[in-house]
């Protein structure tokens, strides 16, 4: 099954189904169905201390969702934009 959801952080299509806990390799969000109307809360789930919001700063910034997640992470293909 190929990606076609966006990811909520990065942007980028690299989930198979929305909120379905699924890991992006581009930013490494877990997509726990956190979306823009409640960006700014910290759930305190698959991604810890980060908020949507903060992890989309840091994407910005470093290309991570966070930086120590920088060694994880790939560029995204052409598809996926
Ligand atoms: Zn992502």
């Amino acid at each position: 099954m190929s990606p076609q959801f966006r990811c909520p952080c990065c942007g980028y299509k690299t989930l198979t189904a929305p909120a379905s806990m699924g890991l992006c390799p581009v930013c490494w969000w877990e997509d726990d169905g956190q979306e823009d109307a409640d960006a700014r809360q910290v759930r305190r789930t698959a991604n810890g201390n980060l908020s949507l919001v903060e992890a989309r700063e840091h994407f910005a910034e470093c290309g991570a969702a966070h930086p120590s997640f920088l060694s994880h992470v790939r560029k995204p293909e052409i598809y996926e934009r």
